[in-house]
């Protein structure tokens, strides 16, 4: 049994003892709960009460002491979806003396990672709330975080998807349920709690409206680079051609260049989806490969998308695999009537996000003719059946779902579940429009998102001409890390400002000094920054500031 946690490799009354007389300790990052990830010793769990446990001894030790601020509203946040409160973690605290009269603890003996999945049966949220998220976290605080043991408390069974959880570690995931067979008490011997946020891009709406996060710390650096790992798992190796840094020639054009049709089979439908490909054949000049979850693993449906220039499909969660795409491919979305493309855009955010260097193209049905409603099935696919006349009627005369929130508007149910007969000629036109707005592939060499240091050894010398003319002449020396660069194009930047004053002037300049003499005035001090800047926008630090007197 692969669940099996061996005792073998722990002492139990070593461990036992440890526990006895040091209690839990836990020590934690962040400052609020929605940041934070705990690290515990001696964390225990009672399957029977479904609680955590922190046994309390005159050693234990607690960062941070919250005190009952830790209810204010929790401890942390068990998944990565921000201060949901449905996803809080909290434990319940005893004397470690009790331990006598609790059942014999279950020692865990691997290194543990506890969290929260979102939603297991949707990909989108598997990877992106879920499965980057974790691979993240791992390798912020595991070191062998290939042998860590992942325990799953949100209480769901595996879901559709599970063989993905399986790839983040060595070791087989643990589920809540699972926990009661190993005794009434379990402790981890050493465990972390929640998620790191740093890589997700966007929020689900349960707030204010959905959109891109406020502040996305994510770039397609390390999307792509989990996405190379994870397919390494999966033991695919790219298709032939989708590869572009492999060391061949920069412009070599892959041999068999093809489009993927990701197409959905119970909801949201492409009503002529044979048309649309014949279209799109005809229109490139390529083959059109139809995949769909429904009847591929997920490990053959990646092998097709990473080899792909082009993926096309309905809005929905199977555009996620858009970060499978090779570098320069196209995304298309398709949106089914009165749903606004620029509303829903977590794949449009995913593709845009610096370094993924992908290129995508929304097209939305506007024929009214051209959709087919659902309004008799359950609400959750959304049937408007159940509501009010009145409602029901404004709904299906409206045009355009007015912004909404997370995640039980009818009217967004009932539009977004619609399928859709694409019109041809209107989708190879935004195509055609899209494709060719499309900046000429830039190859995105490194080099060119490096920043520049500070510049070096700035100075100031200043001298007066007459009563009311001054001079004040700042030199610098370049960042030092443009001694190993090729830089297109190096500029510097000078603020001057007035003492006192709560304005300055900014200067862009070539050269490594200058002599400034308009609005410069006798005996008056002057703050000067100075900065360097590469290829027009990527900015440096200031150095120190200079204080020049006239
Ligand atoms: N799904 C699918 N085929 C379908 C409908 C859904 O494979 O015909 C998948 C979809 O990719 C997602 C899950 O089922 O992983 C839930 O789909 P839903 O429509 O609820 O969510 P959405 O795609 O809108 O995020």
């Amino acid at each position: 049994q692969s669940q099996e946690l061996s005792q073998a490799h722990i002492d139990y009354h070593v461990a036992l003892q440890a526990l006895q007389e040091h209690g839990t300790r836990m020590v934690c990052t962040g400052k609020m709960h929605t940041d934070r990830i705990c690290r515990f010793d001696y964390l225990c769990y009672c399957s029977e009460a479904e609680e955590f446990v922190f046994f309390h001894s005159n050693s234990s030790v607690m960062l941070p002491n919250l005190g009952s601020r830790r209810f204010q509203p929790a401890l942390l946040d068990l998944s990565s979806v921000e201060d949901h409160n449905t996803q809080y973690f909290n434990f319940l605290e005893l004397p470690a003396a009790t331990l006598r009269f609790m059942p014999k603890p279950v020692f865990v003996p691997d290194v543990t990672l506890i969290l929260n999945r979102f939603n297991p049966d949707n990909l989108m949220h598997v990877f992106h709330d879920d499965l980057l998220p974790a691979f993240y976290t791992m390798k912020q605080f595991l070191d062998s975080d290939e042998d860590a043991r992942l325990v799953f408390m949100e209480g769901w069974e595996e879901g559709p998807h599970f063989e993905l959880y399986r790839l983040l570690s060595n070791k087989q995931p643990l589920l809540k349920e699972q926990l009661r067979n190993f005794g009434k008490l379990m402790c981890f011997t050493k465990s972390y709690i929640g998620l790191s946020k740093m890589t997700t891009w966007y929020q689900y709406g349960f707030v204010q409206p959905q959109g891109p996060k406020a502040n996305i710390l994510v770039s397609g650096n390390e999307i792509r680079h989990f996405a190379k790992v994870l397919m390494e798992k999966m033991n695919i190796t790219r298709a032939a051609g989708g590869e572009k840094d492999q060391g061949n020639a920069e412009d070599e054009k892959p041999k068999d260049e093809y489009i993927v049709v990701f197409s959905r089979s119970t909801t949201r439908l492409i009503l002529n989806e044979a048309e649309l490909i014949m279209a799109l054949a005809q229109e490139f000049q390529m083959r059109v490969v139809t995949v769909s979850l429904e009847e591929q693993s997920f490990p053959s449906i990646v092998q097709v998308i990473s080899g792909a220039s082009m993926l096309v499909s309905m809005h929905g969660a199977q555009l996620i695999t858009s970060l499978f795409l090779p570098p320069g491919a196209v995304v298309v979305e398709l949106y089914p009537f009165a749903v606004n493309p620029d509303q829903y855009t977590p794949y449009r955010t995913l593709a845009s996000l610096p370094g993924m260097d992908l290129h995508y193209i929304p097209w939305r049905n506007t024929e009214e003719e051209n959709t087919v409603t659902h309004p008799d099935r359950p609400w959750e696919q959304g049937g408007i059946a159940h509501l009010e006349k009145e409602e029901q009627e404004q709904i299906m005369a409206s045009k355009d779902v007015p912004r909404h929130l997370c995640c039980r508007n009818p009217e967004w149910l009932f539009r977004i579940y619609q399928d859709t007969l694409v019109d041809i000629p209107s989708f190879l036109e935004v195509l055609q429009e899209g494709v060719k707005a499309k900046p000429l592939l830039k190859k995105s060499k490194l080099s060119s998102t490096l920043h520049p240091g500070r510049v070096r050894d700035p100075q100031c010398q200043t001298s007066v001409q007459t009563s009311n003319e001054a001079k004040l002449t700042v030199s610098w020396q370049i960042p030092w890390n443009l001694k190993y660069l090729k830089v297109r194009e190096v500029k510097y930047e000078v603020w001057i400002q007035e003492q006192g004053e709560n304005t300055y002037m900014p200067y862009i300049l070539p050269q490594q000094n200058y002599t400034f003499s308009d609005n410069i005035k006798p005996f008056t001090t002057y703050l000067v920054w100075v900065r360097c800047i590469f290829n027009k926008n990527l900015l440096g630090p200031f150095a120190d500031v200079l204080m020049c007197r006239t």
